[in-house]
């Protein structure tokens, strides 16, 4: 027998041991107990293997190391040997029921089409979505009276109509409006669409940001330019919702988002899918992809007529800003600045679940590390978007909303996508 075999039946006796002993007074018989597994909990706490992630009424209730076993026999374990957990991902900037393949519009509004997205989302193991914007209200009907783990769906968050007031005094109104729905987040759009429309004005910005604040719900802004950018910053923005897109980053919104410690989500994957298409994309051979797409739309992007609609100035505006998008990201991430995973999936041909995987792929291969992408996707996107006393990390408390993989995602971003099973609420995801 070798020493490690001896170990290991050591320390097997040991617990076995322990079970039958019987335990601590206050540790609770209703567990259920993931065992014998590598467990990432999202904090600054290096991966630890031999865990246990104990899970309590859909809520986290301790990770363990299980050589401290002393748990009640009556817990449920189930063995996780050779596999990996890591918090539910968050997707911080997407949008949920705004379309139905390529189709947008009130036809296609409905509840039914709000939870198939936030089950495909789930089925990528984004655990969680933050939908900046235009949601039809059957999307806060969703996240008001369905449980997302009977479900089988991500959580939702909500920001509600993008905001668009032409004065000072409608701002005022239109966010008092939307508190009606009782919005996460507020969102505007500070963009004149490469010159094609007018660009809300600082003096309205502010007074949108002002307004609520005063309501008390943080507002995320839309962007392209660094000047706008820093002008919402000297405002009071609470998320930089895109990359800065025209010039780099300068010193000056460095400063400002290290100040107020704001966050950006760089959806690197809406500038692909502005220009992708005028050709077939490679990823329409990505297995990964193909798993959960659906024929007709494929079929429908590889129409001559469609895919001219991927051609002309906007698509090659955004295609050449893509290198500039992901540089900036850096210079800003480098500069310690949280970057929170954000895709601004879910308008048509922005695919729920696969364009999360692309976006952290991307941002590897812009030189982030996998494990800052990691953070990026679980902590990060929780505390940027003030959530994170519910998500983003496997601590106490929390919703026990977790992924297992069976490769090690601090090894290559793509070993995400090595799911072996999701869980929301502490419910397998079928
Ligand atoms: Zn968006």
């Amino acid at each position: 027998m070798t020493k490690s075999r001896l170990f290991t039946l050591l320390i097997s006796s040991v617990v076995f041991l322990l079970i039958q002993t019987g335990c601590g007074d206050d540790i609770p018989d209703d567990l259920t107990a993931y065992t014998n597994v590598t467990i990432w909990t999202g904090t600054d706490r290096a991966s630890q293997s031999n865990s246990a992630l104990l899970v309590q009424n859909g809520k986290v209730y301790d990770v363990i190391s299980m050589t401290d076993w002393d748990l009640p026999e009556e817990t449920e374990v189930i063995d996780m040997s050779g596999l990996f957990i890591i918090p539910g991902m968050i997707n911080a900037h997407g949008h949920v029921g705004t379309a139905r393949g390529l189709q947008t519009g009130p036809d296609i509004h409905s509840e039914e089409n709000v939870i198939d997205q936030l089950r495909l989302y789930a089925r990528y193991g984004i655990t969680t979505v933050v939908s900046l914007g235009d949601e039809p209200s059957q999307a806060f009907d969703v996240r008001d009276n369905h449980d997302p783990a009977s479900y089988q769906m991500a959580r939702l968050y909500l920001a509600g109509p993008v905001l668009n007031p032409g004065s000072p005094n409608e701002a005022f109104e239109r966010v008092a409006e939307l508190m009606g729905r009782n919005p996460d987040w507020t969102k505007i759009r500070v963009d004149d669409n490469l010159g094609r429309s007018n660009k809300m004005s600082p003096e309205v910005y502010s007074a949108t940001i002002e307004a609520s604040h005063e309501h008390g719900v943080p507002l995320a802004a839309h962007i392209v330019a660094l000047e706008d950018a820093i002008g919402l910053l000297e405002n009071g923005v609470d998320l930089i919702a895109h990359s800065v897109r025209d010039e780099p980053v300068s010193n000056e919104m460095i400063d400002l988002m290290l100040e107020r410690d704001i966050c950006i989500t760089p959806t690197l994957t809406r500038e692909i899918s502005v220009y992708i298409y005028a050709n077939r994309p490679d990823f329409f051979d990505d297995p990964y992809f193909l798993e959960h797409a659906d024929s007709d739309i494929l079929e429908e992007l590889q129409d001559p007529e469609v895919q001219e609609r991927y051609t002309g100035m906007a698509a090659d505006f955004y295609r050449e800003a893509l290198p500039l998008a992901k540089q900036n990201m850096m210079a800003l991430h480098n500069s310690g600045i949280r970057v929170a995973l954000g895709t601004d999936s879910g308008p048509p041909a922005r695919f729920q679940g696969y364009f999360e995987h692309m976006e952290m792929e991307m941002m590897q291969d812009a030189g982030m590390h996998p494990g800052d992408i990691l953070h990026s996707a679980t902590r990060y996107a929780a505390e940027c978007m003030q959530i994170d006393d519910a998500v983003g990390t496997l601590e106490p408390g929390k919703h026990a909303d977790f992924v297992v993989l069976t490769e090690n995602p601090f090894s290559d971003i793509r070993n995400l996508r090595e799911i072996e099973a999701v869980y929301i609420g502490g419910r397998e995801i079928e």
